[in-house]
């Protein structure tokens, strides 16, 4: 069976859904419950990535470049959705990988601040955010 890309229209995620020629996925996004529709564009590359490179001075198009923001759209999708499970509520989805990866609290994660530093200056960081979240 071939495999399918449905875009998501209110968040933009893509699922590759295997089904039939004469099928019709009719699911909802996994990620925000959104309506998907079938995508007949170019695959993975979203319109909003367009490379604004183009060939005019004979410079190839920065096809990897588009790719690679569109894996780590993908990839901020995926932690967010990682979170949430968890009962995380991240600021938003952008940058959503990162406070995964490097976040060492949920105050971090809810307040898209990553805090570095001293540990007691970290310390200090963590009660300012306790203020300002009530939790
Ligand atoms: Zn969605």
């Amino acid at each position: 069976m071939p495999i399918y890309v449905y875009r998501c229209l209110d968040c933009g995620l893509s699922h590759e859904i295997r089904h039939g020629f004469d099928e019709t996925y009719d699911g909802t996004c996994d990620a925000c419950r959104g309506v998907v529709r079938k995508y007949f564009g170019e695959v993975h590359i979203a319109a909003s990535a367009t490379p604004t490179r183009g060939t005019h001075d004979g410079k190839e198009i920065n096809w990897a470049g588009t790719k690679a923001k569109e894996r780590a759209k993908e990839k901020d999708m995926e932690a967010y959705k990682r979170l949430r499970s968890e009962g995380i509520q991240p600021k938003g989805i952008d940058g959503s990988a990162y406070v995964e990866r490097h976040a060492g609290s949920k105050w971090e994660v809810q307040s898209g601040t990553v805090l570095t530093g001293e540990k007691k200056d970290i310390r200090r960081k963590e009660r300012n955010l306790d203020t300002i979240l009530g939790d």
